[in-house]
């Protein structure tokens, strides 16, 4: 698939201080389909001085522009205008999404819908007037706590869900009055060229967002190491996350991370043994696994589990793997050769630490297929939580599988992680989910139902799963600080360095 003539990706690449330009000390990347290893297009990336250009706009647009004092209905109604744009670009973005990541046409519409979903609701969040009035026990004093934009924000996003993981930091960030540089991943860049095009064409200020599309390296340790950066929000992998908190705090600039995960599905022996296969099987492999929030530990109730696993790996072989255009296709790719590598050293470890292999753990046989990154659903039995491939996450199509006998023991393993970003519990006794979903440590926990999510509702994690909650109320908050208000409508000498 060629994507040179596409409307919303017309070169050049860089957005600064409203303009499309050319950088000047970046370079070109190609960007590639993951279904065929094929040339999508080349675009721009930016070098470390078109960051300080995008960071001096931000700067300038927050500090001397109109946005951070822009009426509250004004940035919402910019925000609904972007939601209509995008509405009627689903198909172009779709389109792109899919030939970018390598997921279903299918997923790529429901990301998009989700993306409306989220500046539609801080489009109308941000109009909610949140101000608190504190009594201090003195009549005369009006004290108040209001909420203002954090200033320049840096959004930093993954190659998994380009265009959500970056929407839900962009609509927040404009809801509140930042102003941001926006760079995505460069191996996925292409959503979020599309998405800058249509808020641009939404009307928005210029420099109140930027483009920098370039590597984690280069455009991401710029924009990490600027000390004019008020806040970096982050979402990926646990030890980037790592990296750019350490070198944030050299500015004290805050940070907001959105991290890994190695997410349990706990099975008890009365859950509906249909939903349940169903559940596990699209909670481990929907995008071919390549999910922050898969559930990629089966923890399943002993008496069940022998029967239970030998579906789920009839299921699992049964599963249509292929080009994320073609209908037919269940899942895609996964997203590039160096990343079915890891994958596939993940499998070799599997194999080495004694776990057994009961579906996958190859590449698909049909020749149509070699030229792309595709991985065979694969399902490991008989793992213990010693394994690596228990422990880490592999960010590919890998099921393991553990037994248990109680529910404090299944407890016990859900929580044996030092992620805490998702979990899920199947049962058919009320009164033990709500036992279990309390006691498991995960920013998410479903009880019969998995990987869904609203976004009035907070998402992120507990442990090395990250730091702060995108969506929701407390996803606009990260984007605002919090400032008291003291307003003495009585001054009176107070006396304490009285002379008399
Ligand atoms: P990654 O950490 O390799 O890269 C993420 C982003 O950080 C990219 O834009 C990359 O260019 C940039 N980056 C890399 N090094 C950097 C540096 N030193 N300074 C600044 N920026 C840098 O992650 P990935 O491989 O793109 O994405 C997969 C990871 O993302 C997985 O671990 C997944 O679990 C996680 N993820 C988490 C969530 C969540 O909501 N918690 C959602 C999606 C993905």
């Amino acid at each position: 698939m060629v994507l040179t003539d596409e409307p919303l990706l017309r070169s050049p690449g860089l957005y600064l201080d409203g303009c499309w330009v050319r950088p000047v000390d970046g370079g070109t990347r190609a960007v590639h389909d993951p279904a065929d290893g094929g040339v999508l297009t080349i675009v721009d990336e930016a070098g470390p001085a078109d960051v300080s250009t995008a960071i001096a706009a931000a700067r300038a647009a927050f500090a001397t522009g109109d946005w951070p004092a822009t009426p509250k209905a004004e940035r919402s109604a910019l925000l609904l205008r972007i939601a209509e744009l995008l509405d009627a670009h689903r198909d172009d973005l779709a389109r792109i999404e899919t030939a970018d990541t390598g997921k279903t046409l299918r997923e790529s519409h429901l990301d998009i819908d989700d993306v409306i979903a989220v500046f539609r609701y801080y489009a109308h969040l941000v109009t909610i007037d949140t101000d608190r009035l504190v009594d201090t026990g003195n009549p005369a004093v009006i004290s108040r706590v209001v909420h203002e934009p954090v200033g320049v924000c840096a959004l930093i996003a993954p190659w998994n869900y380009p265009l959500l993981q970056m929407s839900w930091k962009i609509a927040p960030a404009l809801a509140a009055g930042c102003t941001v540089v926006v760079k995505p991943s460069e191996v996925t860049p292409l959503s979020t060229i599309a998405l800058v095009r249509l808020i641009d064409r939404a009307g928005v200020p210029a420099g109140v967002v930027n483009l920098v599309p370039g590597s984690g390296e280069v455009v991401g340790a710029a924009l990490t190491d600027s000390p004019d950066v008020d806040l970096i929000s982050f979402t990926g992998g646990a030890s980037t996350g790592a990296e750019i908190a350490s070198r944030a705090a050299r500015h004290v600039t805050r940070v907001a991370l959105e991290l890994g995960g190695k997410n349990p599905h706990l099975v008890f022996a009365d859950a509906d043994p249909d939903s349940a296969v169903d559940a596990v099987l699209t909670g481990a492999f929907l995008h071919s696994g390549q999910v922050c929030s898969a559930g990629t530990r089966l923890i399943v109730h002993a008496s069940i589990a022998d029967e239970f696993v030998a579906e789920l790996a009839r299921r699992a072989a049964a599963i249509r793997v292929g080009p994320g255009r073609d209908p037919a296709s269940q899942t895609g790719p996964l997203v590039s050769p160096e990343h079915r590598a890891k994958v596939e050293a993940y499998v070799a470890l599997g194999l080495s630490e004694g776990a057994r292999l009961v579906a996958g753990g190859r590449r698909p046989d049909d020749p149509a297929l070699a030229a792309g990154s595709y991985y065979l659903p694969t399902i490991f039995d008989d793992c213990d939580r010693s394994m690596r491939i228990v422990q880490e996450e592999t960010f590919g199509p890998i099921l393991t599988v553990e037994r248990f006998t109680t529910e404090a023991q299944a407890v016990a393993l859900g929580n044996d992680t030092a992620y805490g970003l998702a979990a899920g519990v199947r049962t058919a006794d009320p009164a033990r989910g709500e036992r279990v979903v309390r006691a498991l440590r995960h920013g998410t926990v479903w009880l019969n139902d998995f990987g869904v999510y609203t976004p009035a509702a907070e998402w992120g994690g507990f442990g090395r799963s990250g730091i702060g909650r995108e969506l929701g109320p407390t996803g606009l908050a990260e984007y605002q600080e919090t400032k008291h208000l003291w307003h003495n409508t009585a001054p009176a000498v107070g006396g304490w360095f009285s002379t008399g």
